[in-house]
């Protein structure tokens, strides 16, 4: 049989989202659940064809076609309307839906059938003078949005026709333009479409269907889709599909709206009713922030009968899905339709609120409930927040809505491009508008706020900022806005770009200047949920801490040991570099021994600090791995402070920091190198390490401190080897000094290829291996950790790769290496603990990786763990 390309909403179910995408299996489940009186009842082409449309050379073949035009008559039959046919015209909507709901990232396309003739018949069969408004309306908004969405003919020549027009008439909505003025500019539509494109605007309904399914499908490949999926861990596989429905008209009349909602506070998660809705107005006006709509408890006055029924029909879905819903609705002639149902986006403060209200009512289990939390969403609640006593007596100049919590403050800038630029040279900024368009995004990610002019709770900038975790204040409508001039005015204050500004996205309070910030705290629903999560996985979590504030922060957010202290890092403070520099640039081992003299109070005392931080927990002391050109002077006055220190002049100097260049020192006289070169360095940190923990041990007899000495960049067993016996016999002589019992480790990472094809023969003398992923990655790939940034985005355009291999863990190269590692290595030294520590260590899909492939631990950065936690109960849930 041939396939199947097109699904009716009365052939699918939730269960085929991969097929439908999110928004066509939904549609089908509601059709059941709530009849398909409710749901506009249309068809889905699958995420199949999609595929096969990219196949095809970006093309919709005929069999495609001919089974979408086959769903198109169908559509007919159910709605007693006829496509394309002047006297009973059916006309569609034609909108994509993922498998993964990616908001506001793809196109949508309104009332697809109408043309001159539609038109004009419409009109001639209903002497309503509303009607020939609505139907102008309609005919207006099909022309803009086919041109922009299908054509790719930009919004603003239209939007500036409109403008125009508005001020001609002396009003300020488009609601209050006539039928005659709407009928002029549908002619001007028309005009500048054939003025941009030079061919007439398609009057062949067919040929608008296949235009408009085309787009769709093409919309899957615009740059902000392929953003959003590389942020969300979306394949580009997947594809998307189309969903074609007929429409229902919330522009028709006063009897008439459009809405959206969600069945609990996206915000914070309060189980309440929160949305909008619009009168007479299409789906995009809503989200546009054409006009400020009303909350949606006003509907119960303007359009009784269908609120009750919306009531209904929330509570049947909550029921139905155990989940917060955002929905999409219109009402027509006061009868409510629904147009999307879906798992609503939310705050992390409401994703945890709302996931320990569906367990307390019953609709969760604990582990469902850990499992519906999107780890990397935790990110926001980890930033810090307004200092209390600071906003106490800040003064806000202006309020606009709460639309994603969090605190910013910044630099004000006015365009996405600015926001991009300034925070690519350092400067935190809050980006202001009048309002975003999805064109924002980049610009909206490097910003630290988000303030508009217009819009409401659902306008793009504020669902985009949930979706980021970007603090977002949205609809301000005090603000008098010169975006041209870069300028704008509140509460008698000019700000122009540069000035600076605070905004509380809980609130919606705008303040002028910079308020301090505090961090955050796991404590209510996040510490309940983060105990659940602890429940249930089988990964350890640790962190990559150097200082003790860094390990006490890590310990405070769950971290259960130190994975990864690099120890290099402990010298960059100004009093500590001088003495690292003169260890690198000595000449003789007597010289190095002298600085290392002055370096080892300093780890000692770091050290012990490091211990006493963790409690008796795992400490993984890394042993120095400085890339020397991170650390050889490079201004004249610290090489003259250098050269005085060592009793050198200033060429000698020079001339033993010109020795010490290297081409590429990322594969330099790094890591262990330096160790097998140097070995009074390894005894003076083994010294150091063993030292601070007989301290810590001896003052806490209850805690037990052994101490795991980790041995970087190994790539040859002897290397190991060699190393190890000197970090043994000093460790050994110290503890036998101290006349103390003391268990310690040495183990190494594993970040060479050539260590993990040789893991076997490494295992024989490690007690531990840890996977350095960031060196691995750099390794295996042959890519520079510094400098692949520089040409990953030819990658991602030309989807030779769809993931930053330095971010997310690539499985099945670098992966395969590690599964190698283990397998080699476990069945030699069954003791064996694995871990690891390279930045992947914190990003969930590697997460649920390394759970699968049987490490011990995960360590990351501090901020991370209680994300790193989530995703190792996720993975451990997921894979039972
Ligand atoms: C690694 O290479 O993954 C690692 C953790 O070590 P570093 O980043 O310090 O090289
Ligand atoms: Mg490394």
């Amino acid at each position: 049989m041939a396939n199947k390309w097109v699904y009716m909403f009365s052939e699918g179910d939730m269960t085929m989202r991969n097929l439908l995408g999110g928004k066509g299996a939904n549609l089908a489940e509601m059709t059941s659940i709530l009849g398909a009186d409710v749901i506009p009842q249309g068809f889905t082409v699958t995420t199949e064809a999609c595929t096969q449309y990219y196949e095809d050379g970006r093309k919709i073949n005929d069999e495609i076609m001919a089974q979408i035009m086959d769903g198109v008559k169908k559509m007919e039959e159910i709605n007693g309307k006829k496509f394309g046919d002047a006297q009973n015209p059916l006309l569609v909507s034609v909108r994509s839906g993922a498998r993964a709901s990616m908001p506001g990232m793809m196109d949508t396309i309104l009332n697809l059938g109408l043309n001159d003739d539609v038109v004009a018949s419409m009109i001639a069969g209903n002497p309503d003078p509303t009607f020939e408004r609505f139907v102008y309306d309609s005919y207006r908004r099909f022309i803009q949005m086919f041109s922009d969405v299908v054509m790719e003919v930009g919004k603003k020549y239209f939007e500036q026709l409109i403008d125009k027009m508005k001020e001609e008439k002396g009003v300020q909505y488009d609601v209050e333009l006539t039928a005659a003025d709407l009928k002029t500019l549908a002619e001007q539509f028309k005009a500048e479409y054939k003025n941009q494109l030079g061919t007439d605007f398609p009057s062949d309904p067919v040929e608008q269907m296949k235009l408009a399914v085309e787009a769709v499908f093409r919309s899957w490949d615009n740059p902000r889709a392929n953003v959003y999926r590389r942020d969300n861990d979306i394949p580009y596989s997947w594809g998307t599909a189309v969903n074609v429905m007929p429409m229902v008209f919330g522009n028709l009349n006063d009897e008439s709206g459009t809405g959206v909602a969600f069945t609990r506070d996206p915000a914070t998660g309060e189980n309440k009713l929160m949305g909008e809705f619009l009168k007479n107005a299409q789906g995009e006006d809503v989200v546009a922030g054409v006009r400020t709509p009303m909350p949606i408890a006003q509907m119960e006055q303007e359009f009784p009968e269908a609120y009750k029924k919306f009531l209904e029909v929330c509570e049947t879905l909550e029921n139905h899905y155990h989940d917060m819903q955002d929905m999409e609705f219109t009402i027509e002639n006061k009868k409510l339709y629904m147009l999307q149902c879906r798992n609503g986006k939310r705050t992390a403060p409401a994703a945890l609120k709302i996931a320990c209200d569906l367990v307390d009512e019953g609709h969760k289990t604990e582990e469902e409930a850990v499992a519906m939390i999107d780890p990397r969403n935790l990110d926001t609640l980890l930033h810090p927040q307004f200092d209390a006593a600071a906003l106490k007596s800040a003064t806000p100049i202006g309020k606009g809505l709460g639309a994603s919590p969090g605190a910013a403050c910044g630099k004000v800038v006015f365009t996405a491009e600015d926001a991009e630029e300034w925070n690519a040279r350092g400067e935190k900024v809050v980006l202001v508008r009048l309002e975003t368009s999805p064109e924002d995004i980049t610009g909206m990610k490097a910003s630290q706020g988000i303030l508009t002019v217009r819009g409401g709770m659902t306008s793009h900038a504020a669902v985009v900022a949930r979706g980021m975790g970007t603090c977002c204040v949205s609809g301000c409508g005090d603000i008098n806005m010169d975006e041209e001039n870069k300028k704008f005015t509140l509460a008698g204050q000019t700000f122009t770009e540069g000035s600076e500004i605070s905004i509380d996205g809980t609130t919606g309070n705008i303040y002028a200047g910079l308020i301090p910030t505090v961090d955050a705290q796991i404590a209510g629903e996040f510490g309940r949920v983060m105990e659940w999560a602890d429940k249930f996985r089988t990964l350890k979590v640790r962190t990559n801490a150097d200082t003790p504030a860094d390990a006490k922060k890590a310990r405070e957010l769950g971290a259960e040991g130190i994975g990864l202290c690099r120890t290099e890092h402990m010298f960059f403070e100004e009093d500590r570099i001088a003495a690292f520099r003169e260890m690198i640039c000595s000449d003789t081992v007597e010289e190095r021994e002298a600085a290392l003299e002055k370096i080892l109070p300093y780890q000692q005392s770091d050290f012990k600090a490091l211990y006493e931080a963790l409690e008796g927990n795992p400490v993984t002391i890394r042993f120095l791995d400085p890339p020397l050109h991170e650390f050889v002077p490079t201004e004249e006055a610290d090489i003259k402070k250098l050269a005085d220190a060592q009793g050198k002049s200033v060429e000698e100097i020079k001339a033993i920091i010109d020795s010490l260049h290297e081409f590429n020192p990322m594969m330099g006289h790094r890591g262990c190198r330096l160790a097998v070169t140097y070995p009074e360095i390894a005894k003076m940190q083994t010294k150091a390490v063993i030292r601070a923990a007989i301290e810590v041990q001896k003052a806490h007899a209850d805690w037990a401190v052994k101490p795991e000495i980790m041995i970087p960049l190994v790539c040859e067993v002897k290397e190991l080897k060699y190393v190890k016996k000197v970090v043994v016999e000093t460790a050994d002589a110290e503890i036998a000094a101290a006349g103390v019992k003391l268990d310690y480790e040495v183990g190494t990472m594993i970040e060479i290829p050539r260590a993990a094809l040789t893991a076997d023969e490494i295992a024989a003398e490690a007690d531990f291996f840890c996977f350095g992923t960031n060196d691995l990655t750099q390794m295996t790939y042959g890519f520079s950790r510094d400098d692949a940034g520089k040409f990953l985005d030819a990658y991602y355009d030309a989807k030779i790769f769809e993931n930053d291999p330095f971010a997310k863990l690539d499985q099945t190269g670098v992966g395969k290496l590690m599964e190698t590692a283990i397998k080699l290595g476990k069945p030699v030294n069954n003791k064996l603990h694995v871990g690891i520590c390279g930045e992947h260590g914190g990003d969930p899909s590697s997460v649920e990786f390394c759970h699968k492939i049987g490490l011990d631990y995960v360590s990351c950065s501090p901020f991370r763990v209680p994300i790193a936690r989530l995703a190792a109960a996720q993975a451990a849930i997921a894979n039972k």
